[in-house]
């Protein structure tokens, strides 16, 4: 009997939800959103109350009034009116990071993707014939001048560049690759499946610690098109290990006339060793030991836009420029205005350090760093009682896609300490607000690495935490 009633009750409920028709005609007049997105926000609350009701955790009719319905389709509506795709402040420390946007570009390229998108240009028009040019030849120069190599083109990320580069090079035939060598880069790039995708036939030699000069000598046949070695810049062996250096590959390259092409992921073009990051090989110093072709990422340490760099003997890049491949692989022209601008800086070795945000994140001192940090505890400070203990701490940023895996530079943050939610609940918070900041979970704290927060944020990062404090229980 009791049950009946409950069901009756819930029936009685379920037919008094009001009609999408009766709830558009409690929406403001002045509501300037589209009404597809009015109509949807409508359903979605709707759905949202008939699924309460049935679940039980809806009894009354005073849920279905247009007081309390409002406010739930306020903040539906605002949700779907909120871009998808939004600005975050980056508080891991991680400097490039993926999921993040890897690089950001200086000022001068930002003005070049503004012109490039809201005006014509010289893309593929050349201005002094005026017939058709090609769009590669604008930065082929200037990537020549930078990197000592012959000849160099441009595609759409560095994954393109080593599909493109094997496809040309090495199709339906053998490409030699130390096991130690055969990495995953993240994203499902794995260089054997890109290998079977271009149609090359990887052959593997060594082992997974030691491949011999011996190993590689001893895998040529008639067959034999490309010798690869692959920078392993995202994981880190030690112990009892060895590779064979680039210098001898290229030796028994030219003596058995196969060419020899490296994939340096996260290609430099300066040395970062003085501001206390491991030596890696920069890109000029690649193409000087003599690769035939090397590729590089324009996004990771290079600090530009998403693009895959291509450098190195002029013959060689001229076979690749002809694959049909590259066509579906090309670059767009914003890329190409970001990517000049980034070059240009990197003309003036200081300009680029500078100017160019990734660079100049990886270089900041720890002094200015914990400038910052002081700034955002005095912010947060004179923002009154929060439900956070808030202090200024040391910690260890990192540089991120894929470069150094082991390596921490001195940094300062911020920590933040619930004292009233949990800290998984304040990290949510935090980046569900208006402008999410995304921090890092150490140990009791939440903090905000301030290497990879702008001067110009901090006063944007303060404004956010206090005001989502203000929502905390
Ligand atoms: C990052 C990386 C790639 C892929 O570069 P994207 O620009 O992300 O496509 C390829 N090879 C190596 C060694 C890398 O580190």
């Amino acid at each position: 009997m009791k049950k009946d009633k409950a069901v009756q009750a819930n029936q009685q409920l379920l037919q008094a939800i009001p009609k999408v028709d009766e709830f558009l005609g409690w929406v403001d007049e002045e509501c300037r959103a589209p009404l597809r997105l009015v109509k949807k926000a409508v359903r979605q609350v709707l759905a949202e109350v008939r699924q309460a009701i049935l679940a039980g955790a809806e009894q009354s009719e005073a849920a279905l009034t247009r007081q309390a319905l409002m406010p739930l389709f306020e903040k539906r509506l605002t949700a779907l009116m909120s871009p998808c795709f939004r600005t975050v402040i980056n508080g891991t420390g991680v400097v490039v990071h993926t999921n993040m946007g890897r690089s950001l570009l200086p000022e001068s390229a930002m003005a070049g993707l503004l012109a490039a998108g809201g005006r014509y240009s010289n893309l593929e028009f050349d201005l002094r014939t005026g017939k058709r040019g090609s769009r590669y030849s604008l930065v082929e120069e200037l990537l020549c001048e930078l990197t000592g190599a012959e000849a160099g083109l441009v595609v759409n990320n560095n994954a393109a560049a080593v599909l493109l580069c094997l496809d040309t090079l090495a199709k339906e035939r053998e490409a030699i690759v130390s096991r130690g060598q055969l990495v995953e880069i993240g994203g499902s790039f794995r260089i054997p499946d890109v290998m079977q995708k271009s149609g090359a036939r990887l052959v593997e030699v060594g082992a997974t610690n030691r491949t011999h000069f011996y190993d590689y000598e001893q895998a040529i046949t008639e067959e034999t098109a490309l010798l690869l070695k692959v920078h392993t810049s995202n994981y880190k062996m030690i112990g009892f290990t060895s590779e064979v250096p680039l210098e001898e590959l290229v030796a028994l390259g030219r003596q058995r006339n196969i060419v020899v092409m490296e994939d340096l992921g996260s290609g430099s073009l300066v040395d970062l060793s003085r501001f206390g990051l491991a030596r890696e090989p920069t890109v000029q110093e690649v193409v000087k030991a003599g690769a035939d072709v090397v590729t590089f990422s324009g996004d990771k340490l290079l600090g530009g836009p998403q693009a895959g760099l291509i450098v190195g003997r002029a013959d060689i890049i001229n076979r690749i420029k002809k694959n049909p491949l590259n066509r579906a692989l090309r670059i767009d022209k914003f890329t190409l205005a970001g990517l000049e601008a980034v070059f240009r800086l990197y003309l003036d070795e200081a300009a680029a350090l500078a100017g160019i945000p990734t660079l100049a994140m990886l270089s900041m001192d720890y002094a200015a760093i914990k400038k910052k940090a002081s700034r955002l505890l005095r912010l947060l400070k004179k923002a009154g009682d929060l439900p956070c203990r808030v202090a200024s701490v040391d910690t260890e940023s990192r540089v991120g896609g894929g470069a150094l895996p082991e390596q921490g530079l001195p940094s300062r943050a911020v920590a933040l300490k619930p004292t009233s939610v949990s800290l998984n609940g304040l990290e949510s918070a935090l980046r569900s607000g208006p402008i999410p900041v995304i921090g890092r979970i150490d140990n009791d704290s939440l903090l905000l690495d301030m290497r990879t927060v702008a001067d110009k944020e901090v006063a944007e990062l303060a404004a956010a935490i206090v005001a989502v404090c203000k929502e905390l229980p």
